[in-house]
Order: structure tokens, then C-alpha cells, then sequence
């Protein structure tokens, strides 16, 4: 890599990029004529913003020069993230998901103040989708390549999952060698010592077969995606760009998990399973038990982020849920079109490696749970 410090102020960003590539050039052809064909260097691409991270980890917003003969020199710009945790396989798209909502605030604006600003609204909003489960079941699932033999005595969490699916249906599991899909369920809330608690569990345990978990409605355990999976990956990059990081992204999310802790059973039955719990005498958002329609504290909360009612959110949590179902089975509908599938029936369709696949399925049990609760008299 060469550094070049220019000025590039006042110029179009077509005519900056064209002065940067000639500069290049002439720099490559120097170095090809001094070292009189020992070595060749070519010119391909260049950036023209990067955030430093750690040795080998950085992001780089990237030109990449694309010369035919005869023609002027066109510029593709896209983000290159190289040693960052969202680049790996295991990451969670979740992580992945919101770091490159992040990065793209940064870059839309090259690093200014206001794209900074910009980067930490996207955080928490994101965060706050996270947690009010706007997410798709697909940004959960995490993956591990199943290998035959583990040396340590508790096998890791995606080997448990291999052997409860082939107790459950012997010959389901993914063979050795494939990659195992997994998300984290929630502990099970039990009575002891005369309260209802979250029992201990290690995470092998609580690891879990995406299909299973939406058959079973098992919640999803939204705390450890954030807590385990999110805070490292963003804190790496986020501490070298404001202070304070983790109080601000992070500040109203950890206040929100431990007022979430604190709820009894009521809340075990959590995203997927509340449709199962009887409504009784439950707020709608939440589902803890309660004598209003809509608690006190997720009233509170509606007005506090969303700037309304929690009825108005109630509805609008609904249509949301509504409207990804409607949407999941659409892109079915166009993907058996597109491919000209014999038999037009999405329900048919067996590709389980299909995001869709299990999105469409977690959407309509989500829509099921919110169109119950609006039946009910308010
Ligand atoms: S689930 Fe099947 S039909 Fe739907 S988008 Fe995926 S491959 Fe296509
Ligand atoms: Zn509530």
C-alpha cells in the first residue's frame, strides 16, 4: 500500500478519482522502470477512506479502477472489511448485518462528524430493532463446520445440536464435514426457592436446530446475540472513533435486558412461543402478566423511542408482521416463477439452505401471534 496525501477539496468526486489514477500510474511506471523488469507492478485499485482497526484489521472504502481500451476509466466504489469479525463465517449475520450499516454511514460521508453521528444512530436503531424482534429468524441462525472428532469432554454447542437432531430423527443431521445451523434459545424459567428464575445453563444446551426451535416455539435468546455476539465486534471498531463507546451504543440496551430480567414467568414463553400463552389477562406487547392491555413499561417505551401510544405501536407491529409474510411468500412466489418450478406451491418447496425458507415460516407465526392479540377486546 502507498499513501498518498492529497488535496482533493473543491474537486467532483469523478474528477479526484480520475487524478488519483493517473498519479498511480505514473508511481507504477516509475517503480516498473527502476526496477528495470526485476519486478512488475500494476495499478488496480485505490481507497480513498480507511479506518485502521488493529494489525491486519481494517475497512477500506474501495475504487476499483475498470479500464477497457478505447474507453474512459470507470470507478466501482465498495467497502472492503479485512480482518474484521464480520467477514467470518461464524459471525452473526445479525453482527454482520448492523457492522455494515455502520461502516456504510461512515463512508457515505467520509468520516465527518456528521458521519459519525450518522453511524451511531444506525447502531441503536438497529439495536432497538434487535430487541423489539423486527429481526428475521435467517439474521440468527450461527454455523459450524461439523468435524468427526472433538478432543474436549463437553462437545461445543453445534456438536450437541448434531446429536439431539439425531436423537430426535436418526439420519437428519447434517453429515461430517457440512456446516451445522444453529440459534441460541432462551433458558427455561423455573420455580426455585420460590420464584420463577432463568435456569443455568451452558450454551451447548442451549443451542438449538433453526426448524426445531420454530416447530417447538422456543424464543430466541436476543441477550446473548447482543451480549456475546454484537458488543465485541462493534466496541473494535467504535472505540477508536468516539468515546465512551459502549455506555453510548450500548447504555439504553443493557438498562433494557436487565428490566427484561427482572420480569417473572410471564415472560418465558418470549417472541416465538407467546402465540401459545393464553392472553388472559397479558399486555400485548410483551405478554408479561398485567392488568392493562399494555403495560406501564412498554407504554412508557412506545412513547420514549417510537414517539407514540403503545397502541399505535401494537397496530404497527402488526402491519410490520403482516407485511414481511406477505413479502416472504411473494419472493417464494417470484423465485417458483423465476425458476419455473413444476408444482407452484411455496409450501412444497424443500430448499432448507434458503434464507427465505425459514424467514417465511418465522413471519407467519409472528403474524399468527399478533393477529390474535389485536382479536381480543382493547
Ligand atoms: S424458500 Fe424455496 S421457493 Fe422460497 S425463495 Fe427459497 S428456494 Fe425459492
Ligand atoms: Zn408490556
Amino acid at each position: 500500500m502507498v499513501r498518498m496525501p492529497l488535496d482533493t477539496s473543491g474537486m467532483t468526486e469523478d474528477t479526484a478519482n480520475r487524478m488519483i489514477a493517473r498519479l498511480s500510474r505514473e508511481m507504477a511506471d516509475t517503480v516498473n522502470r527502476d526496477m528495470d523488469g526485476y519486478l512488475t507492478i500494476d495499478f488496480e485499485k485505490f481507497s480513498v477512506y480507511t479506518l485502521f482497526i488493529a494489525p491486519k484489521c481494517y475497512i477500506m472504502l474501495l475504487v476499483n479502477v475498470v479500464s477497457k481500451p478505447g474507453q474512459d476509466d470507470t470507478y466501482k466504489t465498495a467497502a472492503y472489511f479485512k480482518g474484521v469479525e464480520s467477514t467470518r463465517r461464524d459471525a452473526a449475520p445479525t453482527a454482520k448485518r448492523i457492522i455494515a450499516g455502520a461502516v456504510k454511514s461512515i463512508f457515505d460521508a467520509r468520516g465527518s462528524r456528521e458521519s459519525i453521528l450518522a453511524a451511531v444512530f444506525e447502531v441503536r436503531k438497529q439495536l432497538r430493532r434487535l430487541l423489539d424482534g423486527q429481526y428475521d429468524l435467517s439474521e440468527f441462525v450461527l454455523s459450524k463446520q461439523y468435524n468427526a472428532n472433538y478432543a474436549t469432554p463437553s462437545p461445543p454447542a453445534h456438536v450437541q445440536v448434531v446429536e439431539r437432531m439425531r436423537a430426535r430423527d436418526p439420519g437428519s443431521e447434517p453429515a461430517v464435514g457440512s456446516r451445522v445451523a444453529f440459534v441460541m434459545v432462551k433458558r427455561p424459567v423455573v420455580l426455585m426457592r420460590g420464584a420463577f428464575r432463568e435456569q443455568k445453563a451452558k450454551a451447548g444446551d442451549l443451542a438449538e436446530d433453526p426448524r426445531y426451535a420454530i416447530a417447538m416455539n422456543l424464543a430466541l435468546d436476543i441477550e446473548y446475540y447482543i451480549r456475546r455476539k454484537l458488543v465485541n465486534p462493534l466496541m473494535r471498531i467504535f472505540q477508536h472513533i468516539i468515546a465512551n463507546a459502549e455506555q453510548v451504543l450500548f447504555g439504553d440496551v443493557y438498562r433494557e435486558l436487565d428490566a427484561r430480567r427482572r420480569i417473572s414467568s410471564s415472560d418465558a414463553e418470549g417472541e416465538i412461543g407467546r402465540y401459545l400463552v393464553t392472553r388472559g389477562a397479558r399486555c400485548r406487547m410483551c405478554n408479561r402478566i398485567n392488568d392493562k392491555t399494555i403495560c406501564d413499561y412498554c407504554e412508557r417505551k412506545a412513547q420514549e423511542f417510537d414517539q407514540c401510544t403503545g397502541r399505535e405501536l401494537f397496530d404497527r407491529r402488526l402491519q410490520y408482521w403482516q407485511q414481511r409474510k406477505q413479502k416472504c411468500e411473494d419472493d417464494c412466489r417470484g423465485c417458483q416463477a423465476a425458476n419455473d418450478a413444476p408444482v407452484r406451491n411455496i409450501d412444497a418447496c424443500t430448499n432448507e439452505s434458503c434464507p427465505n425458507w425459514l424467514n417465511r415460516d418465522y413471519a407467519r407465526k409472528q403474524a399468527v401471534v399478533w393477529e390474535c392479540a389485536s382479536k381480543q377486546q382493547w
